[in-house]
């Protein structure tokens, strides 16, 4: 079972010099470098507070007190952070260097399953999927995890080879033709895997007679790929660093585009407005797409979509699936539709989803999801989610679904609202109460109305 994304622990890597800066970083560390109002690092860290982690284990070294006189100890974050300094000997006397020493240096901090990234990297993916197909792996025999972008030689060099829905080889040394992805920046690592394969490198290394145990933590994950032992998990977003002046340039803009400029935005329900309802042949009811194959688009649907876009919409899909606390499928299939759903239309920004039941049901493999949250609709907790992630000018946003909760939601998180479909008669008398902005037969008959 998955456990509580609050209960993870989260090792930030901070404690690079950052070179390729030059005077940028004389006195300020890279992940404290001004992006807006705010330094850096404090975007990534929102998105991770957003995926629901509280607990953090700060790597630092370069310019330490400088992090830690702004962070503190996360309380003003809503978090807790503590700390350890990177360039300290190993108790021999040698310094461990590098991210491979750093992360060495760490150990006896580490938990037995932990979130690895890079404080220089903006990292927008779901969280919440690398934890679970962590945990699912580990059950395969898998030490660690790491999330992999398909990449073409776009944004480096690529390093993985990546077959039949699995990690096959990383290696940054040896680069062949077969490697079509690269090494995202966001890892699961299990700690005693770590410190087996980080034993045999330092020992490795030791015998080199250097003052210093240098190594790359990607010689670890290399070690486990070669092993079966590190699974892969395909990305769809891109990343960011700022490890060059160029690339945190191009932050810079992002982040004015992003958190800055406030945009209008449709809040979309996912079943019976994007995709069609299944007949469910066992329950004999209707009923969410349960596996990916399963996922298919009203008619219409791509070209409403693509039309919101042009007129600048945000497009955000906030949904309730709690199929897998019933019992009725697994997360990582319900994560498959919402991939599948992402592929087909791919004008959508974000999907936001509550997996959770108030009540659930005893075939329930992932006993967490089973409670009553904030975010199941009509909760507004998807739809706070999304303000917090993006810049969202609420009077300009609307929220479009086929059931009275949509509506509910949408009124209570102060967006216009749509309500989709045939009207029911038990939806009939309760809309008296509540009548949404527009009431259409479909999205595409809806955004016709917008215009
Ligand atoms: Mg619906």
């Amino acid at each position: 079972m998955m456990p509580l994304m609050k209960d993870i622990q989260v090792v930030v890597m901070m404690g690079g010099m950052g070179t390729r800066l030059g005077e940028m970083v004389a006195t300020c560390p890279k992940p404290m470098l001004p992006v807006g109002d705010r330094p850096f690092f404090e975007y990534e860290l929102t998105l991770l507070k957003c995926a629901g982690f509280e607990r953090f284990l700060f790597c630092t070294g370069y310019l330490s007190s400088e992090i830690e006189d702004h962070f503190g100890d996360g309380s003003k974050y809503g978090i807790k952070i503590s700390y350890v300094r990177d360039g300290e000997n190993d108790g021999k006397g040698k310094a461990l260097l590098g991210t491979g020493g750093a992360l060495i240096h760490a150990l006896p901090y580490l938990d037995e399953d932990f979130l690895l990234v890079y404080a220089d990297s903006f990292m927008d993916i779901d969280y919440k999927e690398v934890v679970y197909r962590y945990f699912e792996a580990r059950e395969e025999g898998a030490s660690s995890l790491m999330s992999l972008l398909h990449n073409d030689g776009r944004y480096d060099t690529s390093n993985v080879v990546y077959k039949d829905g699995r990690l096959k080889l990383y290696d940054k040394k040896n680069l062949s033709s077969e490697m079509e992805y690269i090494d995202y920046g966001v890892n699961m690592f299990s700690r005693s895997a770590l410190a087996e394969y980080g034993e045999k490198i330092s020992a490795f290394h030791e015998e080199e007679g250097s003052d210093g145990i240098k190594f790359d933590l990607s010689d670890i994950q290399h070690e486990l790929s070669v092993h079966g032992r590190l699974a892969g998990l395909i990305v769809d977003r891109r990343f960011y660093e700022i490890g060059r002046p160029e690339s945190y340039r191009e932050f810079i803009s992002y982040a004015e585009e992003r958190f800055d400029k406030p945009k209008k935005a449709a809040f979309l329900d996912r079943d019976g407005v994007l995709n069609e309802i299944v007949y469910n042949e066992d329950t004999e009811l209707l009923d969410s797409p349960m596996k990916d194959e399963e996922l298919k688009l009203l008619p219409g649907v791509t070209d409403a979509v693509s039309k919101l876009k042009a007129l600048g919409y945000c497009i955000f899909v906030v949904t309730n699936q709690p199929a897998a606390a019933k019992g009725k499928t697994s997360l990582g299939n319900l994560f498959d539709v919402n991939k599948r759903l992402k592929a087909l239309i791919p004008e959508i920004d974000e999907v936001f989803v509550c997996f959770h039941h108030p009540k659930g049901d005893s075939r329930c493999r992932e006993k967490n999801l089973i409670k009553k949250c904030g975010c199941r609709k009509p909760e507004t907790g998807l739809i706070e989610e999304a303000c917090l992630k993006y810049r969202i000018d609420r009077e300009r946003s609307f929220m479009a679904g086929d059931s009275y909760t949509d509506i509910q939601c949408g009124r209570a998180a102060g967006l216009k609202t749509v309500f989709l479909g045939d009207l029911k008669c038990d939806v009939c008398a309760r809309l008296e109460y509540n009548k949404p902005d527009i009431i259409a037969p479909s999205l595409a008959k809806a955004v016709g109305e917008l215009t």
